[in-house]
């Protein structure tokens, strides 16, 4: 259905593939001299009219910044930086909308040699101050919009120095140094920092779907890392015009927004928050030929197709990631967006997407594809380290020597070491995510290790058991659970969102059981079913199956 340009045969791809080539890519001697700000940003600034950012806001306008504006806006932002004191390596955080302003201070942040960090704005005072505090940040980046929710959370804060407002109207706090204001008295020209490889760039917090979140550090060589994701998966071409949906506040936004511009694409983005209606509309109004986004996004626009109706689509891929992907949303994809939604996995950790499927590659939906050219990924066993053979499940496991891999849990030693197990040839990086290969090659996500089901001996994968359900006509949304049994140990609980028109009912919940015994196995069915008008998530949309499986052990009341 789909052509990719740049992966014409994924085995030959992987087997020539060499990060030297990516890094050649690259303006200076990378990795030793390069600065992921200047790569992005500067490199491109030439090219007068290429258009990096096209940006709706929540009132529907649309601004447009060229790289040379990207490039001459970002060295202001290093400027206000520099003249604030802050040095190379200390942190810089934002907590602000998908606005222009965002994406000049990241750049500009990068340039500098600071350390740029991201809070998501559905985050309130204790969700920032937690990441401010942790990584003891200096500048805080927000608007007058999100003002007040800063100014609570600098109490537990006390590392912040300056706060830098973008003012939406209302004016500023005297303090404050006022974003638009202090750029435009600033220079344009700026001597990007000497960075090199492998010095500290960035620092993201994971999404917290099974705690406390972990600070994650990356250095500057990681931008070749997402480069090569943009180009073999994402499969990125001249001309094109990308919609990441993610937000600056997590590493994907990041990942998408920095590796595009690495290759000069253009990026769309829409301030507003997800609404099936609206993305329609901006589907069909702007020529977007290659999305980005979750599986809940996808899910949501299933339930309400309708709205994609009269939308007159440009998609030439589609992409997800965050959660897995069911084949059923793939094939309704293909149905209905004109794409096969191509599933890609990664983690806050391996810094990019590290098990994709790539255009070319012959398909198998529901499978999360195979490790990225360039990258070592395997299934190993988290006690031994050993490689599992194909259909033997294990942890998705890494060898942690390319560009994008993590350099540390945020001054968290032990924590970091503990994420590696020694293995006969050699050590891996465990992430913690069961899955298996087939005899193909291909890697199946089972669950998080710590989502596992055991119920009468046998282990439970929650994902084959929620997307089974999720086939059923009356199931908008499930996730399952273990729920604890006197003689199974555990049973499988479900709980369920029922799709639009479907009545929760005994005789529904028992059509649906059956409709899993038959499609996926007579053991995997969930005994319990529970219908909810929603579920619980985290900020990101992930599903958040701790909070369901605590419920279910109290309901229980079993002894352990
Ligand atoms: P925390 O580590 O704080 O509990 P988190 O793991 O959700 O939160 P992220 O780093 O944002 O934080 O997400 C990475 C995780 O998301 C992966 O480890 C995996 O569990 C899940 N994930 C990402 N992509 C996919 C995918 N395509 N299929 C299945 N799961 C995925
Ligand atoms: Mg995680």
């Amino acid at each position: 259905m789909v052509t990719s340009h740049n992966l014409t045969d994924y085995e030959t791809v992987r087997e020539e593939f060499s990060w030297d080539d990516i890094y050649a890519e690259a303006d200076w001697d990378a990795p030793n001299e390069l600065n992921i700000g200047h790569e992005v940003a500067d490199r491109h600034a030439t090219d007068r009219g290429q258009v990096a950012l096209y940006q709706v806001g929540t009132d529907g306008e649309l601004t447009t910044m060229t790289f040379w504006e990207l490039a001459d806006r970002s060295s202001q932002f290093a400027n206000v930086l520099a003249d604030l004191g802050v040095e190379q390596g200390e942190r810089v955080f934002s907590y602000m909308p998908r606005i222009p302003e965002h994406y000049v201070a990241l750049v500009g942040t990068l340039k500098h040699g600071a350390v740029w960090g991201s809070v998501n704005e559905r985050f309130g005072p204790d969700g920032i101050s937690y990441r401010l505090d942790d990584c003891d940040a200096k500048v805080v980046i927000t608007t007058t919009d999100n003002r007040d929710t800063v100014e609570d959370a600098l109490d537990d804060a006390p590392a912040v120095e300056h706060v830098i407002t973008v003012d939406r109207g209302g004016g500023a706090p005297a303090d404050d140094v006022v974003f638009n204001t202090a750029l435009d008295e600033a220079s344009t020209e700026y001597e990007v920092a000497e960075t090199g490889g492998e010095d500290d760039a960035l620092l993201y917090y994971t999404s917290g779907t099974t705690g406390l979140a972990k600070g994650v550090l990356h250095k500057q060589r990681w931008i070749a890392g997402v480069a090569a994701t943009q180009k073999y998966a994402v499969d990125l071409q001249d001309g094109d015009l990308y919609w990441s949906t993610g937000d600056l506040g997590w590493l994907t936004g990041a990942i998408n927004t920095l590796g595009a511009w690495f290759w000069g694409t253009s990026l769309f983005t829409y301030e507003g928050e997800f609404d099936p209606e609206e993305w329609a509309d901006l589907l069909d109004e702007y020529p977007i030929n290659v999305l980005f986004s979750v599986p809940t996004a996808y899910r949501m626009l299933r339930e309400n197709e309708e709205v994609l109706d009269d939308a007159n689509l440009d998609l030439r891929h589609a992409l997800s990631i965050g959660e897995p992907l069911s084949a059923g949303v793939v094939e309704w994809g293909e149905e209905e967006l004109g794409v096969t939604i191509l599933d890609t996995y990664g983690q806050t950790e391996t810094g990019n997407m590290i098990i994709n499927n790539y255009p070319t590659m012959d398909l198998r939906p529901g499978s999360m594809g195979k490790p990225l050219p360039g990258i070592e990924a395997d299934i190993v066993d988290p006690e031994t380290g050993e490689v599992m053979e194909p259909g033997e499940t294990g942890e998705i496991a890494q060898r942690g020597d390319y560009p994008c891999f993590f350099a540390e849990f945020w001054e968290k030693p032990e924590k970091t070491r503990k994420a590696f197990v020694d293995g006969p040839d050699g050590e891996w990086y465990l992430s913690g995510d069961l899955a298996h290969k087939d005899e193909d090659g291909y890697f199946w996500f089972e669950g998080r290790a710590d989502d596992v089901i055991l119920s009468s001996g046998y282990r439970i994968g929650p994902f084959e058991v929620e997307s089974s359900l999720g086939e059923h006509e009356a199931v908008a949304e499930a996730a399952v659970v273990p729920k604890p049994h006197e003689e199974r140990g555990n049973i499988v609980k479900a709980y369920l969102v029922p799709s639009e028109g479907s009545e929760p009912s005994d005789s529904l919940a028992e059509d649906i059981q059956n409709h899993v015994k038959e499609e996926l196995s007579a053991h995997e069915y969930p005994r319990e079913i529970e219908f909810r008008d929603e579920l619980p998530k985290t900020v990101t949309g992930k599903i958040r199956r701790t909070e369901l499986q605590d419920e279910a052990e109290e309901e229980a009341d079993v002894e352990p």
